[in-house]
């Protein structure tokens, strides 16, 4: 007897049958309200020292069919380890395929390691505690929860601080973006960390680990609770049907941006990379100088981050202002950037055990800090 269930934090799947563990057949659910899905997480039991098969019918309709070519789901069964395993893209079928012979009772099976609502609560609180951290929550979501937003630092006498913006997950399903958050916050709270030390007091961070906290609990991928992409709602967010980037857009209009970055992962391309802001009407050569900077920085320092991949460079004049980071650098004529991680792995240097991982997020959010402290003093 087998059992798949999804009715938890994050959870998304649809049965469509399960009476073999060698023949599950399942579907993703859309975000609600929206044609978007591609974000799984289920518990599967009873299958242990099976050869399981669970084959994702629709995966071929998903926001992002060229994600599932290369791709390996994860699993687990103490829900702290994820590992890799095969799936087959049947790109004619349009469906997904994942292999695995479990040694226990209970996997959870999930396009990305899971980042719960659960542990962003811990996350918060954790980061509370700390006595240079104010909790700001500026305002609820539609399912009434709060967007939370932490700042730290540039108390110090004498200088007026930098303002620094970090955002991440306004797309819910890209949790590797606040696995990243984890690795941010871990350092900049270490009283011993040098770099730390000497951004803290050259800078207020202004930090928002999860953008999206309905669409993370829903399961969704890329939506609200409403249905609405909030990276396409910041040239006119409403606070009907896009609180979260209402409320976070008015925080920043009155305390100002020096430098930003929007956290995010990528479907298809396996490789970490930074896209900027080139398109926007009023760039200036002094911005992209310091994105240039950043970028080959950040390359320089983590052999898990490069600058040969990415997205197409937007013609100039060609922005699209909805976008976050385009907004940010446009109103505030700063250097505002949307760092892409992947969810398969990266390819110049795979791990064929965990592919791209919480771990590997931590490590590259610290590197992140150290391309910020060589810009620090060039920035507003
Ligand atoms: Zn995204």
């Amino acid at each position: 007897m087998i059992e798949i269930t999804s009715n938890f934090d994050g959870g998304n799947i649809e049965v469509v049958e399960a009476l073999r563990p060698e023949a599950i057949r399942v579907r993703i659910r859309k975000d609600n309200n929206s044609h978007f899905f591609q974000w799984f997480y289920f518990r599967l039991t009873g299958a242990q020292k099976h050869n399981v098969r669970i084959t994702i019918e629709n995966a071929g309709e998903a926001a992002y069919p060229e994600g599932w070519k290369g791709y390996r789901a994860c699993v687990s069964h103490d829900r702290e380890s994820w590992y890799r395993v095969p799936c087959e893209y049947d790109a004619e079928e349009g469906t997904l395929t994942i292999h695995f012979r479990p040694e226990h009772d209970v996997s959870w099976v999930a396009y990305f390691t899971p980042y719960s609502m659960e542990r962003h609560a811990d996350l918060i609180a954790s980061a509370g505690m700390s006595p240079a951290v104010r909790v700001r929550s500026l305002g609820q979501t539609i399912d009434g929860q709060d967007i939370d937003m932490l700042e730290l630092g540039g108390l110090g006498r004498g200088v007026t601080p930098k303002k620094i913006w970090m955002i991440a997950r306004q797309h819910p399903g890209e949790t590797m973006a606040e696995w990243w958050m984890e690795g941010l916050l871990d350092r900049l709270l270490d009283g011993n960390d040098p770099v730390s030390r000497a951004l803290l007091d050259k800078a207020r961070f202004y930090i928002v680990p999860n953008m999206n906290p309905d669409g993370s609990r829903r399961g969704h991928l890329r939506t609200n609770a409403a249905g609405v992409n909030l990276n396409r709602a910041w040239a006119n967010p409403d606070p009907e049907t896009s609180p979260e980037v209402f409320y976070v857009r008015k925080a920043m209009e009155r305390i100002g941006v020096d430098f930003h970055l929007d956290v995010h992962g990528d479907e298809a391309l396996p490789w970490n990379f930074i896209a900027g802001f080139e398109g926007v009407p009023s760039v200036t050569d002094e911005q992209l100088a310091l994105l240039n900077r950043y970028k080959t920085a950040l390359a320089r320092l983590n052999p898990d981050f490069q600058t040969e991949h990415g997205y197409p460079v937007d013609e100039p004049g060609s922005s699209d202002l909805r976008k976050c980071t385009d907004w940010v650098a446009e109103n505030f004529g700063c250097l505002a950037m949307t760092l892409e991680m992947p969810f398969k792995d990266n390819a110049d240097a795979p791990d064929p055990v965990f592919g791209w991982s919480p771990a590997r997020c931590r490590h590259l959010a610290r590197s992140c800090l150290d391309a910020l402290y060589e810009v620090i003093d060039d920035l507003g």
